[in-house]
């Protein structure tokens, strides 16, 4: 705890040594501020009466302006590593969370607000956020709910009134936007950055390691405590030297293999979907496996394995599309380290969490990928080869899958109409490609027979799992065009779609619809780290 006195809120930059988090205040200057979007599914989430979005002082609340009742704000340090390389202490440096709240299920859920001022974890930024990425982080942390992904969800969005500087990357001059703040809600912020954070400041600080992660471990992972010690688990080593790690008696072992094994199932769901998440820090990794710190996040169009919306990963593309399973294995392996280095599990253990993590990820990747194939059986061969398809062809990710339910499986098909089902997402495909794609849908209509499910049962099953509708890019541009003119409508629309990805929506095909040829200009789909 770092309570500096009477200075209540003092946010002056500083290192915060042997403490988890500050007490600072909102501070973010407001004047008339509005209400651009609100979730009523959150709301439902905190038993809060969605009359409660019309009262004229919501918006003032949702600004930090006004204190809310029982509040006692207060911002986190975390440190990470950024892009590979230890950063030291980050921390909330432009989010306080204002409280907890505990709903009518006896559900913790921790209120923040973004872009509410500065902390002592600030730096050299100004604590502020924009009206662009508030949008993208509200309407990303809510598209993402309803597709069935892990997430930190988003309660409302207001705008500041005021505006706040910022340069843009793509010509480095400054821009005013509108400033505004998103009210954002998960059961826990935790990163694996916390944790690393005071295990890097060595012996003194170890024991907050283990305070807080027996925090983490009794609010968040209560099932984990009551673990029966008859159950052991063993594993092997490549080298066929059979260990044993018994997860009943390290609750800290068991912590991480059940954090490794979230991490896999999540970074699984986005690879199923399409998500780039842009900057996977180990302090954007929570504890929890929910996707967090919406930045620049992209759904893929056109399928590009090394696809990465964020130009300050450019040229690495460290956290393309691709590699995303690999990095957090990686950010796996530094939360280990120093869950190791505070005494907290053994290297064997630690070893042990990062086999589950690979073996996690496999099984819940091949189970996605065949639901999306509406096939029972993973064919390795077979997704190999549509991927590659649809690299070379720079075929829409979303709207692929989603024509693949209209393939019959019906093996006389004459071979000129093989191709008739995927006609319109197969755009622009010369004579030998066509051969290409032939081949593959030929050996997709065995697999479909082979697995004798019918062909109406499949397309209910596949349409459950391949969205319509995702969150591109340039839907949400549009939706921030207009509400920089004070036109919110279009934002409202945008989350009323993504509530419902699944389901067909007659009328609202155009939110399903390719990137239009002004999507590709900069900042639209190719954004920076930091807004
Ligand atoms: P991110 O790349 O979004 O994960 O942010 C990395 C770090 O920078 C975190 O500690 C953020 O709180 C901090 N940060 C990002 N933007 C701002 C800002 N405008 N003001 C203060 N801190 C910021
Ligand atoms: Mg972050
Ligand atoms: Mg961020």
């Amino acid at each position: 705890k770092e309570l500096p006195g009477d200075a209540q809120s003092d946010s002056t930059p500083r290192e915060v040594l042997h403490a988890c988090y500050t007490k600072v205040l909102p501070s973010a200057e407001v004047e008339n501020p509005e209400l651009v979007v609100w979730s009523d599914s959150v709301a439902d989430l905190l038993d809060l009466d969605p009359k409660e979005f019309e009262r004229p002082d919501f918006p003032v609340k949702f600004s930090g302006t006004s204190p809310l009742a029982g509040a006692d704000p207060y911002a986190q340090c975390y440190g990470g590593h950024q892009f590979g390389t230890w950063a030291g202490q980050l921390g909330d440096g432009r989010v306080i969370t204002l409280g907890e709240i505990l709903n009518s299920k006896l559900e913790r859920w921790e209120l923040q607000l973004k872009g509410s001022g500065k902390t002592p974890y600030s730096r050299f930024a100004d604590g502020l956020a924009v009206l662009r990425s508030s949008i993208r982080e509200f309407l990303c942390s809510e598209a993402m709910h309803f597709l069935g992904i892990p997430t930190t969800r988003s309660l409302c969005l207001v705008t500041t009134g005021k505006l706040v500087t910022r340069d843009m990357f793509y010509d480095g001059n400054p821009k005013e936007e509108p400033g505004a703040i998103v009210c954002r809600v998960a059961q826990s912020f935790l990163r694996f950055g916390s944790f690393q954070i005071h295990a890097s400041r060595g012996e003194e600080d170890l024991g907050i390691v283990r305070a807080l992660a027996d925090y983490a471990i009794r609010h968040h992972f209560p099932h984990i405590e009551n673990i029966s010690k008859s159950e052991s688990l063993s594993f092997s080593t490549g080298d066929d030297d059979h260990s044993v790690v018994d997860l009943t008696s390290n609750k800290y072992a068991a912590w991480i293999v059940e954090i490794a094994e979230r991490t896999a199932s999540l970074v699984a769901r986005w690879q199923g979907v399409g998500f780039t998440h842009g900057v996977l820090n180990t302090d954007n990794m929570s504890i929890l496996g929910l996707t967090i710190d919406y930045g620049p996040f992209g759904f893929l169009d056109a399928f590009d394995p090394s696809y990465t919306p964020n130009t300050t990963d450019l040229p690495g593309r460290r956290y393309c599309f691709a590699n995303q399973p690999d990095i957090c294995l990686w950010n796996i392996t530094q939360f280990a380290s120093s869950l190791m280095a505070a005494h907290l599990i053994s290297d064997k253990e630690a070893n042990y969490a990062m086999e589950r993590y690979g073996t996690k990820f496999m099984d819940e990747y091949q189970a996605i990928m065949s639901q999306k194939l509406g096939l029972q059986k993973y064919n390795k061969q077979l997704v190999n080869k549509l991927l590659n398809n649809l690299a070379v062809d720079k075929v829409d990710y979303t709207n692929f899958f989603r024509s693949l339910s209209n393939i019959k499986a019906d093996p006389g098909i004459p071979e000129d109409r093989l191709l008739v089902p995927l006609k319109a997402v197969l755009l622009d495909i010369g004579k030998e490609r066509k051969e290409a794609w032939a081949s593959w849908v030929q050996l997709y209509i065995k697999e479909l027979v082979a697995g004798g499910i019918s062909d109406e049962e499949r397309k209910v099953s596949m349409d459950s799992v391949n969205p319509k509708y995702v969150l591109r890019n340039y839907l949400c541009q549009s939706a921030i065009d207009a509400a920089e003119l004070g036109d919110f409508g279009e934002v409202r629309r945008l989350l009323k779609v993504m509530e419902r990805p699944y389901d067909e929506q007659p009328g609202m095909e155009k939110y399903a619809r390719l990137p239009p040829a002004w999507a590709y200009r900069p900042g639209v789909c190719m954004l920076s780290c930091s807004s």
